[in-house]
């Protein structure tokens, strides 16, 4: 299916429900457009002709969750400016430190750029993995200084460098804030595309949608992701039953060429303040460090988009 087919076919979903939803009460919105859609991280409204309609202006595009980069698919829309400015202040960090994360692993085949330090110099260094712990070192003419390069190699075989060298790992430019951001927003987007506007309106989200689009400032403090607890079988979206932590579980893969890193996001149903929701989730952990979560398996086959009693249980599951 071309990009233009997919971006419809997504457009019409979500914007059906969101009037389905206007029309039995369950969100109170004025829309100027007919057929109005919502970009989930401002808010701002959108019709079908902004499918088409660009570049000059803003329009819709197609949302990865997680980056496509990373494994992720083609869930739902956002527009243009959200996309590409979530995408270099966030997402961007999240590819990065998985990048460095990949890099300190020595998987078969792979490069690593590494320097040593060296009377005062750097000597570069590209290492090639042979899987089996064995590491083999290349010292480019052109990516170092010959005159540096010869006094290495004279250390080197005169053994005057010791048996270890302390090889300098590459900087890899992310920061641990923005990368907890895009891990927020992926789980964000994922639940826009599972319940598309049920309760993703609330006010009690606007500090997750102010955060992703001012990552400079710290609007959302809690960081919702358990750690080490979920693996790949769990894949998928939970309701979380436990009454002081009433959230949506989403478990998801960030995926690489070499590595796949499992991510476990809580996010409370709305009117749950973050902050003792947090708490509530700090009380609930074992001594193993994992939270005592009772789940249970969101309904595969629940029509969400078109079915008003399918849409009925999540609100009376909400509360
Ligand atoms: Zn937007």
């Amino acid at each position: 299916m071309k990009g233009l087919e997919i971006r419809q076919r997504l457009f019409v979903k979500f914007s059906h429900q969101l009037l389905l939803l206007k029309e039995n009460e369950i969100i109170d919105i004025e829309f100027t457009n007919e057929r109005p859609y919502l970009c989930p991280i401002c808010l701002r409204e959108f019709a079908d002709i902004d499918l088409t309609q660009r570049p000059k202006n803003n329009f819709l595009t197609l949302e990865d969750a997680p980056p496509y980069a990373l494994g992720g698919k083609k869930v739902a829309l956002t527009c243009k400016e959200c996309n590409s400015g979530c995408g270099t202040t966030i997402d961007f960090h999240l590819k990065e430190i998985l990048r460095a994360i990949d890099d300190s692993y020595f998987y078969k085949g792979t490069k690593h750029f590494r320097t040593i330090d060296h009377e005062g110099g750097k000597v570069s260094v590209e290492l090639t993995s042979e899987g089996d712990g064995t590491l083999r070192a290349y010292h480019r003419k052109s990516k170092n200084n010959p005159t540096l390069l010869d006094k290495f190699k004279f250390a080197l075989s005169n053994k005057t460098l010791g048996p270890l060298l302390n090889l300098n790992p590459p900087k890899y430019n992310y920061e641990s804030k923005r990368v907890n951001y895009a891990l927020l927003k992926a789980a964000y987007i994922l639940m826009f595309a599972k319940f598309g506007y049920i309760f993703l309106l609330d006010k009690s989200y606007d500090a997750i949608r102010q955060q992703l689009l001012e990552p400079k400032k710290e609007i959302f403090p809690y960081t919702p992701f358990i750690k080490d607890q979920f693996s790949k079988e769990h894949l998928g979206m939970y309701y979380v039953l436990n009454p002081t932590i009433k959230s949506i579980l989403t478990v998801f893969n960030l995926k690489t060429e070499y590595s796949e890193t499992v991510i476990a996001s809580l996010i409370p149903v709305p009117g749950l303040p973050m902050g003792m929701f947090a708490h509530n989730v700090n009380e609930l952990r074992n001594a193993s460090g994992h939270v005592d979560i009772h789940n249970s398996q969101y309904d595969p086959d629940a029509d969400l988009f078109n079915d008003l009693n399918e849409i009925q249980k999540i609100l009376k599951w909400i509360g």
